[in-house]
């Protein structure tokens, strides 16, 4: 195990770890700032720092979800009207890596030259972008598993890096519902991937009750690494 000075050696200087002007830890999602919006591969920011993308089906929760993880009100924006933006939005942490806010898929009534548009840049997103170390996946925990979700999977798995699935708004489901969802999702994921479902986590989730809440934390906090603590 380094000594705490060389472990803050190896941490690149960019990323300062969290902590609060008075001297107190601060968990590393909280005090996340918007930073800007990227619809092309050119907009998204250079510059290399450690990236978390948030990904999941119109209307699943992810808003909510990032909400929730970050402690911030209103930094994802709750949507009323599912489907409509396109862009990736970027939100900054206090020790400098980001947060990527997919757009929502899966709405039926995005014209299909935007969805062209959007499978393209996510597919090269997910595949390609260098700083990305992990992937959040929002399902909703009563209709998980879509043909879309699957597709982000395939896009992903092959650079070998984790994904997170939140299985939200799991207050709806009574406690046996949501034990079966557990267990069929990630048996699934078995079946599909074999040995590399071993790069999938999957837990229940919910923002409305604040269910899995630091379960959530401690993944994304472990691929943060160094930053974390
Ligand atoms: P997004 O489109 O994936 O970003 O989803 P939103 O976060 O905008 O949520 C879509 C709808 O689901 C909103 O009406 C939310 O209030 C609701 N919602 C989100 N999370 C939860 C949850 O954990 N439980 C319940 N019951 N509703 C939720």
């Amino acid at each position: 195990m380094p000594r705490q000075s060389e472990k803050q050696r190896i941490v690149p200087k960019l990323h300062r770890p969290a902590e609060a002007a008075d001297g107190v830890h601060v968990h590393p999602l909280h005090q996340a700032e918007f930073l800007t919006t990227a619809a092309e591969w050119g907009q998204l920011p250079a510059g290399g720092a450690p990236e978390i993308a948030f990904a999941g089906r119109s209307n699943a929760g992810k808003s909510s979800a990032i909400n929730a993880l970050t402690q911030r009100t209103r930094l994802a924006y709750v949507s009323k009207t599912p489907g409509r933006t396109q862009h990736i939005n970027l939100f900054r942490l206090r020790s400098g890596a980001l947060l990527a806010d997919l757009p929502g898929y899966g709405y039926a009534k995005v014209p299909e030259a935007m969805r062209r548009h959007w499978q393209h840049f996510i597919a090269k997103y997910l595949a390609q972008r260098a700083p990305l170390i992990g992937l959040l996946l929002v399902m909703d925990a009563r209709h998980p598993l879509t043909e879309l979700d699957w597709q982000m999977f395939g896009w992903f798995l092959p650079t070998g890096r984790p994904v997170h699935v939140l299985l939200t708004k799991c207050d709806k489901l009574g406690t046996e519902a949501q034990r079966r969802t557990l267990e069929t999702v990630r048996k699934a994921l078995t079946d599909a991937y074999g040995e590399r479902s071993a790069q999938v986590g999957v837990q229940l989730f919910s923002a409305t009750r604040r269910i899995g809440i630091a379960e959530a934390e401690v993944a994304l906090a472990s691929w943060l690494g160094p930053l974390a603590h």
